[in-house]
């Protein structure tokens, strides 16, 4: 019987792998809790409006389409139990025999629960379009406190 190997993530570090496992050889289960890929590498152009989110979001089961031994589901992991090889998640639980965490990491902000409060984060291409979407309202507040001026000017000239 095939040995089952349990990937979690599906970034850079979890497509390479499974593109390379032996399908002879192994099961695979994919997990992710999105069912894309994101290229982060352009989360920037997303987030200044000079791409669509839909440019840099790559289907998962796309991608991956000519692994004949490969699962996908759509999840989050919640824990890992090395001792039992088993693995829970938003939709159950899964047991593997071998186990590859894939997740990425997350925004750094050193401690500082300020910055954590109030800044933007880009490690998805959510928080892209939420700072594209806060930069566009920039400018709109921005065009609505000039006429609001232009308006004060001109009642005060006359
Ligand atoms: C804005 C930005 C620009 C970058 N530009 C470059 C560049 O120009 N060149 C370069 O070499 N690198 C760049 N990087 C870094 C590069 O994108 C990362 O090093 C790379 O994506 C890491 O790959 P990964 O597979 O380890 O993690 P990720 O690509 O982050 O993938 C992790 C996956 O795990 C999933 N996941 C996380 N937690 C769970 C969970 N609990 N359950 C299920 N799924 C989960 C996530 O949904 C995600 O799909 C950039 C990164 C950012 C954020």
């Amino acid at each position: 019987m095939k040995k089952k190997i349990v990937v979690i993530g599906g970034g850079f570090a979890g497509i390479q792998l499974v593109k390379n496992i032996d399908e002879e050889r192994f099961d695979v289960l994919l997990i992710d809790q999105i069912n894309h890929h994101q290229f982060q590498p352009l989360f920037y152009q997303v987030a200044t409006s000079q791409l669509e989110p839909a440019s840099i979001s790559f289907p998962l089961r796309y991608i991956l389409n000519k692994k004949d031994n490969l699962q996908i589901r759509l999840a989050k992991v919640i824990s890992v139990d090395a001792t039992k090889q088993n693995i829970e998640s938003s939709i159950g639980a899964f047991s593997y025999d071998y186990l590859v965490i894939a997740i990425g990491c997350q925004t750094n902000f050193f401690g500082n629960e300020e910055i954590k409060k109030h800044a933007f984060t880009l490690k998805t291409t959510y928080d892209a379009i939420q700072i594209r979407n806060h930069i566009l309202q920039t400018f709109e507040n921005i065009i609505s406190a000039m006429k609001v001026k232009e308006r004060d000017c001109s009642t005060s000239s006359s």
